[in-house]
This record gives structure tokens, C-alpha cells and sequence, in this order.
């Protein structure tokens, strides 16, 4: 073996000497701090005009001829050990758990490593890891900034996205940040805050908008869930046999004479305009004050879903609204989170935060 200085060491699983008896490495990678990763020439080969190249040249001799240790070459790269890890991670056949990351240090350098190395199998990869669920979820602001910095206008919308669901404060606030957030200009920020501004506003819209009144050639009697989400609900259903004074209300019309005998209501509805259960209106009206500033889709769902006190109170007077909105609220807050989920998506599609 030869001679290693005190920094040197050997990388973790699935790069360490040994990891596959039946694949044993051919050659080592060491990293600028130190590392080395215990790689298959053929693999690297396969997947990198410029591993191929090396290949294909005969290896230098005399004093800048590369060392050999373990009885195989070692490949010295300029990046530090946690930028090769994700590079060799994401260029590799995913054969076992170890080959998926666990965090996203060095994901950024190693999209620069896939480009300079000219690797693009790992270039796919690498993305396929900022748009996974659980790290978008966790890290979106971290996200944001490496696809601000590539230029990927799909992850950072999906970052963007991600990042609304983050309670209070937008960015992490631990010392030090986050090594990527240098990776964002101002106005890579601004676009952000812009976006959440935008989506906050858009999600109070689709809530005033269910509800809305409509028009009985629109409103079905029951049952039917379509456009608005809250249609399915019994706050629109008039032949339910509701008190009175709950159940859909027709819009008072000043050239029409006012119906105001509403006692019957298994009557069918006249044509108009009505409004929702007023108990309904009133809940959607106190969900909208409450989240008039933020921007999630879950957030707002579970208020909409949970009968408040005094939603609760003002359903009181009628038996046939007790019993069916805890149900039929949840269902309503299910559907609900679909059209504002598409809203947001929407409101991300005319951003362009990347240019
Ligand atoms: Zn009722």
C-alpha cells in the first residue's frame, strides 16, 4: 500500500472497500479533502465521455503518474468528498437502499460535476432527488436555490409550491443558513414572497367563490359533486327538509315579488339566484378572516373541514344540518384542497422564477 496522509480515509457505504464482494472496485476516486470511493472503472466508463476518455489513454508515468493503493488507480478530483458522494450516488444503478440520499449536501455541486464531466444520467437523477416529496417538503427554500442556480424552472416551481406550506417564518432561521441560499439573488427572493402574496390572495378568492351565489340552472338539488367543490353539500340542498330559515336562500330580487313563504321546504326551487345555508356562508366567511394571509392549501382545508363553536351554535337550530355537516364539511374541505391545489399550481405556472 502506499504511503496515505492522516486526512485520508475511505468513504462510507455503498463507496467502501468491501461494500459488494460479488463487484469488487477497480479503482478509487479521491475527493480534494481526502476521501476515497472505492468505484467500478466499467460503471463510470458506461455513463461518462470523460471517465471513458481516461480510459482510453494509457496511464501517466514518472512524477505525475497517478498513485495506486489498494492495488488500484486513484483518480484524484478537484470537488470535496460530500459533492462526489451525490454525483457517484445518482450516476450509479440504484442496486440497494445505500444508494439513496439521505440529505442534499452537495447536490448543487454535483449538478455542476454531472455538467463539467459531461454525465448526464446523473444530471437526470440529481433533479429526480429536489423533486422527491419528503425532501421538497422538508427543504423547499434550500430546493429553490439550486434550481434558481441551474436554471430548473419546473424544480423551483415545485420548491415554490413546497414552500407555502411552511408555518411562519419563510426561510430557516438557524446559524448558520443553509450553504445554497447564497445560490439566490434578490430577486430570485422577491419572486418568492411575490408568489406567496399572490397565492395567499388567490386561496381567498376560491374560498369567497364557494360560497357564492348561483343560479338554480347551475345549483344541483343534491348529491352531485361538481363546480364549485361545495355543490355536494346539504347547505345547497333544499329538498332536505331543513328549519326554517336554513337551507339555500334566494337572492332577494327588487322586480320580482318576495316569496317570503319559506316554510315548505321540500318545495322545488324557483329559478334564480340563491345563496348557500346562511350557517355555511357564515363558516366560509370566518375560515376566510382567519386565513386571510396564508398561503397553504392544507392550512386552510383544515380550517374549512373543522366546525368551529360557532359554526357549531348557528347550525344548532336545524336538525338536518347537525347531523350532516361534520360529514359533509370534511368531504367539502377533501374537494376543496383539489381546486385550490390546481389554483396554486396555476398561480406557479405564470411565474418564471428561474429567468
Ligand atoms: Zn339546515
Amino acid at each position: 500500500m502506499s504511503s496515505e496522509t492522516s486526512a485520508t480515509r475511505d468513504a462510507a457505504a455503498p463507496f467502501c472497500p468491501g461494500f459488494d464482494e460479488n463487484a469488487p472496485s477497480d479503482a478509487i476516486i479521491q475527493s480534494s479533502d481526502g476521501v476515497r470511493f472505492y468505484v467500478h472503472w466499467a460503471i463510470l466508463g458506461y455513463v461518462s465521455h470523460f471517465f471513458r476518455n481516461m480510459q482510453a489513454f494509457p496511464p501517466p508515468s514518472g512524477a505525475d503518474a497517478n498513485t495506486i493503493y489498494d492495488g488500484k488507480p486513484v483518480i484524484p478530483l478537484p470537488e470535496p468528498h460530500k459533492v462526489i458522494e451525490k454525483l457517484l450516488l445518482a450516476l450509479y444503478p440504484h442496486g440497494s437502499a445505500a444508494f439513496a440520499p439521505i440529505n442534499l449536501n452537495g447536490v448543487d455541486g454535483a449538478l455542476e460535476a454531472a455538467r463539467k464531466y459531461d454525465i448526464p444520467i446523473a444530471t437526470f437523477q440529481l433533479k429526480a432527488i429536489l423533486l422527491e416529496r419528503d425532501f421538497l417538503q422538508a427543504n423547499p427554500h434550500r430546493i429553490f436555490a439550486i434550481a434558481c442556480h441551474h436554471g430548473y424552472e419546473d424544480v423551483a416551481q415545485a420548491a415554490a409550491i413546497a414552500s407555502l406550506d411552511k408555518k411562519g417564518e419563510p426561510f430557516s432561521t438557524v446559524w448558520p443558513p443553509p450553504a445554497e441560499y447564497r445560490l439566490m439573488s434578490g430577486l430570485h427572493h422577491w419572486k418568492l414572497h411575490n408568489f406567496r402574496q399572490q397565492c395567499a390572495g388567490r386561496l381567498a378568492k376560491e374560498l369567497r367563490h364557494t360560497a357564492d351565489a348561483w343560479d338554480t340552472t347551475v345549483i344541483p338539488n343534491s348529491g352531485s359533486m361538481s363546480a364549485p367543490a361545495s355543490f355536494g353539500g346539504v347547505w345547497w340542498d333544499r329538498g332536505a327538509g331543513h328549519a326554517a330559515e336554513c337551507g339555500p336562500m334566494k337572492v332577494f330580487d327588487e322586480d320580482e315579488e318576495d316569496d317570503s313563504d319559506d316554510s315548505d321546504s321540500d318545495e322545488e326551487m324557483e329559478a334564480g339566484m340563491y345563496f348557500p345555508a346562511k350557517w355555511f356562508r357564515d363558516h366560509i366567511r370566518r375560515c376566510r378572516v382567519k386565513c386571510e394571509t396564508t398561503p397553504s392549501v392544507d392550512e386552510v382545508t383544515k380550517m374549512v373541514g373543522h366546525i368551529s363553536a360557532e359554526t357549531l351554535a348557528a347550525l344548532a337550530p336545524c336538525a338536518v344540518c347537525s347531523k350532516a355537516a361534520p360529514f359533509e364539511l370534511i368531504s367539502f374541505a377533501r374537494a376543496l384542497k383539489g381546486v385550490l391545489t390546481q389554483a396554486v399550481e396555476q398561480e406557479a405556472s405564470k411565474m418564471k422564477f428561474t429567468a
